[in-house]
């Protein structure tokens, strides 16, 4: 990058031209938990807020808090070594990715009006080579976020994992989707529900395909994104940096865009 395309890129940002768009959830104590059903193991916990001290006894003149909070929680990424799949991979942990992988273009395609009609909609090879044909190819190194407006729900843990007796119902890739884009050399799978699968995924060949073959393929994931209805399908530029946690899965993010 030349500094005259840094130079234009900051009047850009001070002028407005280039605006940041806000693609995280609130988090805190309301913020929605993964459930998943005992024969999967342990659960998340909610984010729980312990105050330290309020410009009180316990800290005349400050404020602080220490929290309780997962890593896979609220707006948030995902590293390789989430999944078993991942876990002897180079560079797999929210400490050890290079930097330059937190900042990347970002493709947007857009299903909302099919998730608004089916809450178990699934994302396809074909429905993805269509969206190519209408506004270019997926590049490697980029983003593929699905839009399907289900941010929308994330006020409610009832409405945004949208369960019943059969599981939740929540739309997602298919396994044969998340192996084309890992062709096309992304460099991670986002969307806007509780996590990067569909709430069928756990009946899929892998279970969970954009966990499995993601990180499997040293991939990132990124959950819970919000106003993915902000962002034009190709143009933007996706921020999105997790904690240094040492050895971290995952990690809440502020996932920011920038658009022009
Ligand atoms: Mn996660």
């Amino acid at each position: 990058m030349s500094s005259t395309t840094l130079t234009s890129l900051a009047s850009a940002l001070l002028s407005g031209s280039v605006k940041v768009v806000d693609l995280t959830a609130p988090l805190g104590p309301d913020t929605p938990v993964l459930y998943l059903p005992p024969q999967f193991g342990k659960n998340t916990p909610k984010v729980a807020v312990h105050t330290i001290s309020e410009y009180n006894e316990d800290g005349p003149f400050w404020a602080w808090n220490w929290l309780e909070l997962g890593e896979h929680t609220g707006t948030h990424f995902d590293a390789p070594c989430h999944w078993i799949t991942g876990k002897d991979k180079e560079n797999n942990t929210t400490d050890t990715i290079p930097p330059q992988n937190f900042v990347a273009p970002v493709n947007v395609i857009d299903r909302s009006k099919e998730a608004a009609e089916n809450p178990d909609y699934l994302l396809t090879v074909d429905s993805i080579k269509e969206w190519e044909a209408e506004h270019g190819a997926i590049e490697a190194g980029s983003w593929v976020l699905m839009r399907s407006d289900w941010y929308k729900r994330n006020g409610s843990t009832e409405t945004f994992l949208n369960a019943d007796e059969n599981g939740p119902h929540s739309p997602g890739p298919t396994a044969e989707a998340i192996q084309y884009l890992i062709s096309k050399n992304i460099i991670g799978w986002g969307q806007e529900t509780i996590g990067t699968d569909a709430g069928s995924a756990g009946g899929m060949n892998p279970p969970f395909p954009a966990h499995n073959l993601m990180h499997g393929a040293g991939k990132y994931g990124l959950a819970s994104l919000s106003n993915l209805d902000q962002l034009p399908p190709k143009g933007a530029v996706l921020i999105a940096a997790p904690l240094k946690l040492v050895k971290g899965t995952g990690s809440p993010v502020r996932a920011l865009a920038l658009i022009a």
